[in-house]
């Protein structure tokens, strides 16, 4: 089918100011107070976080927010919001999930329009589910906001699509840490290195020699390509390719900046055609 061009009616037209301001009026839910909004800023850059962030940032009392989220992006938090960082931070130990998620409750029940700003995705390995499981069991109201995870939108921005009709019909999303650290060891590693030819790990970078050893143990090729996307969407994006086989030896000769995705399989092959976040671009404090 031909593809049809059409005409953007209504408010889309309108000026940006002009569109949010109507958007405010009319289209955004109202952030009450006790309410808790669990939301992803996305993988770094600000353009990429959604409308419904923005607006968060824009009608809360409070930001309770992680590590992962870019400072940049907190610079579009209302003039006057408290900010409180729920992380490790001048050598006192990190607050443990319970204490976070028992805050979030607190704030709340204080009458607080809570914000709890995480990276990337909240339900994508970021404890969103056990963030809001607390509040569900403590009767405080709230909602989820998706935010674009690392392993979608750190792939696109290395020119690495997820999925292509040519290289893979499916992928496969983990983590390469559990709670200790380690290895998992409750993942099938045979299972995931047969199921898909494209594997996007989280968490992955200190353990990927092993991870790679049991991948090519479960059939995988050791000349299958690997890139490693060092702080995706940021001005210092980095992104390294090797192998399975080189995999261990290169993380520990060269040691790529973290937070970073590992991609296993052969949709790193289009990034040398489809690599289009040129340094240039990087000055660009949006995006
Ligand atoms: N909820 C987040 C993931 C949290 S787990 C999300 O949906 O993206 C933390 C891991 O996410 C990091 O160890 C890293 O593997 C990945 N990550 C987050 N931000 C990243 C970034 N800008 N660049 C590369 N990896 C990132």
């Amino acid at each position: 089918m031909a593809s049809e061009t059409t005409k953007v009616k209504n408010w889309q037209t309108a000026t940006q100011a002009e569109g949010f301001a109507r958007l405010d009026a009319e289209a955004f839910p109202i952030f009450e107070k006790g309410w808790v909004w669990l939301v992803g800023a996305g993988p770094g850059a600000p353009g990429l976080m959604s409308l419904l962030c923005y607006h968060a940032m824009q009608n809360c009392d409070i930001v309770v927010y992680d590590a992962l989220v870019n400072p940049d992006i907190l610079r579009w938090v209302r003039a006057g919001t408290e900010l409180e960082y729920a992380g490790k931070r001048g050598g006192k130990p990190s607050p443990t999930q319970r204490d976070i998620s028992f805050r979030l409750v607190e704030l709340a029940q204080m009458g607080k329009r809570v914000l709890r700003l995480k990276g990337g995705d909240p339900f994508m390995f970021g404890r969103g589910g056990e963030e809001s499981q607390t509040l569900a069991k403590s009767g405080i109201p709230f909602r989820i906001v998706p935010g674009i995870t690392a392993g979608v939108g750190g792939l696109a921005y290395a020119g690495i699509p997820a999925t292509h009709r040519d290289t893979n019909h499916s992928v496969i999303f983990l983590t390469g840490h559990d709670a200790t650290g380690k290895m998992p060891v409750n993942v099938n590693w045979k299972a995931i290195a047969l199921a898909s030819p494209v594997i996007v790990m989280y968490m992955a970078v200190k353990n990927l020699g092993e991870i790679a050893s049991a991948l090519m143990d479960g059939g995988r090729k050791p000349d299958d390509p690997v890139s490693i996307i060092s702080n995706a969407s940021l001005p210092q994006q980095q992104v390294a390719s090797t192998t399975l086989a080189e995999a261990g030896t290169f993380v520990a000769a060269h040691e790529p900046p973290t937070p970073a995705i590992v991609v296993v399989g052969h949709a790193s092959d289009w990034r040398e055609m489809l690599d289009w976040y040129k340094p240039h671009m990087k000055a660009n404090p949006i995006g």
